[in-house]
């Protein structure tokens, strides 16, 4: 048991639809992400959060 090596422990990502930036573009428009409702952070897939693997 270690650090999630996707996330290094910090049990969050960035964003990989808006690539940390919590924004997404429609028609030009900014718009809050779908996939992180604007936090620019998701839970680490890997780890599902945990932080360890
Ligand atoms: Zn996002
Ligand atoms: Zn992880």
């Amino acid at each position: 048991m270690g650090s999630c090596k996707t996330c290094w422990g910090r049990k969050t990502i960035d964003c990989p639809v808006c690539r940390g930036s919590g924004k997404t573009y429609v028609d030009g428009k900014p718009k809050p992400c779908h996939n992180c409702d604007g936090d620019r952070k998701v839970p680490c897939p890997a780890c599902r959060g945990t932080g360890t693997e």
